[in-house]
């Protein structure tokens, strides 16, 4: 079965694309940090954009890791996230991707809320946070943000062409972890397919994303490793990155992306975190699940979100008072579960 569109999800995404007018100015911004699928869906959407004589710049809160900088080489002076605010200040319409709340907007934050025009959403996380008013397009089932920018571009007969695909491959090929995750659905692989039909060729883009690392992102990763604590009555393990080892490695904390796959590899394990020290007093938790628990209300909790099964938080704190706080709610929240013996039986 080829990929198709439902008539109410081709009616939406032509009701959310009449916000798009040529001549108009429109930036796209993502979340703090930003992964494959904020910055390929970045990508994918200005070039789509760029086709309708959309004047498209992508303003971001924070850099682009350099392993995606390869997405905007054929979109010269697209991205400018240097100058993110002033860019916002002209802006005629914002689409934000990849996130529903100006909580994840870091800096740009009070910018987005405070100009005045409208403000898109597309995006595919469990519930929606606060954001001005403005069109959307959502799907908590769909893959990726990326997955959703292929529905409008098919939704509204916009071409999808090569450098469209690429951006939207990437988007998927990350937030499905290499289309391993729970979230690739037969439809996302429909979507991947057309992809790849219209030339997107894998091996370039994980060569790209995975495959020209800096020796500093496996020495990372060794070092995090090290840190690994298992609790098999619990079915929960975590690790920890030394505090000091980014900058000494001189990578970044995108260089972190799939760590927490490790700890959540072991056999029993049904919770898996990754705790890092982003600033002196404040620690980031990344949280991923096996099976049917929940990381997405856990995180929600304390402030986080995500989605059920790869979600996220960040508290105030030294590492070891956020990790006790952590994981005591972790180790009750697995408990409560009901199932813990049947995990290891
Ligand atoms: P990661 O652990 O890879 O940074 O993020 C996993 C998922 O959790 C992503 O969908 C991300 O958007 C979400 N997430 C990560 N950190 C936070 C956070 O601090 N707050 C919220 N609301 N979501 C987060
Ligand atoms: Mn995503």
């Amino acid at each position: 079965m080829p990929f198709s569109l439902s008539p109410d999800r081709a009616q939406a995404a032509k009701e959310f694309a009449a916000a798009f007018v040529p001549g108009q100015r429109v930036c796209l911004t993502t979340h703090v940090n930003p992964d494959g699928d904020g910055l390929g869906s970045e990508a994918g959407l200005a070039h789509l954009l760029k086709a309708r004589n959309i004047d498209v710049v992508v303003t971001n809160p924070t850099p682009t890791p350099p392993r995606f900088g390869f997405l905007f080489d054929d979109l010269p002076g697209v991205d400018r996230t240097a100058e993110a605010i002033k860019e916002l200040r002209r802006a005629d319409l914002i689409v934000v991707l990849d996130i529903a709340d100006l909580g994840r907007l870091g800096m740009l934050g009070e910018t987005v809320r405070s100009r005045g025009v409208p403000v898109a959403c597309i995006d595919h996380h469990v519930g929606t946070g606060v954001l001005p008013e403005g069109p959307r397009y959502l799907d908590s089932d769909a893959a990726a943000t990326g997955e959703l920018v292929f529905e409008l571009a098919i939704g509204n007969g916009w071409r999808v062409d090569q450098s469209v695909a690429r951006g939207l491959y990437v988007a998927i090929l990350t937030d499905t972890g290499g289309f391993r995750f729970s979230n690739t659905r037969p439809r996302t692989l429909r979507v991947a397919a057309e992809l790849l039909e219209a030339g997107v060729d894998p091996e370039d883009i994980y060569t790209e994303v995975y495959a020209r690392a800096p020796e500093g992102r496996p020495r990372l990763f060794a070092e995090a490793l090290q840190t690994l604590v298992v609790e098999p009555d619990y079915g929960l393990a975590w690790v920890t990155v030394p505090p000091g080892a980014i900058e000494r490695l001189g990578v970044s904390s995108d260089d972190l992306d799939g760590v927490v796959e490790f700890p959540r590899s072991i056999e029993g394990v049904r919770m898996a975190l990754l705790f890092r020290e982003v600033s002196q007093g404040r620690v980031k938790v990344s949280l991923r699940s096996i099976g049917p628990v929940d990381v997405a209300s856990f995180a929600k909790r304390f402030g986080g979100g995500g989605h059920t099964k790869a979600a996220g938080l960040a508290l105030t704190g030294s590492l070891a008072e956020v990790q006790a706080t952590v994981l005591t709610a972790a180790r009750e929240y697995l408990g409560l579960d009901g199932d813990r013996d049947s995990a290891h039986g």
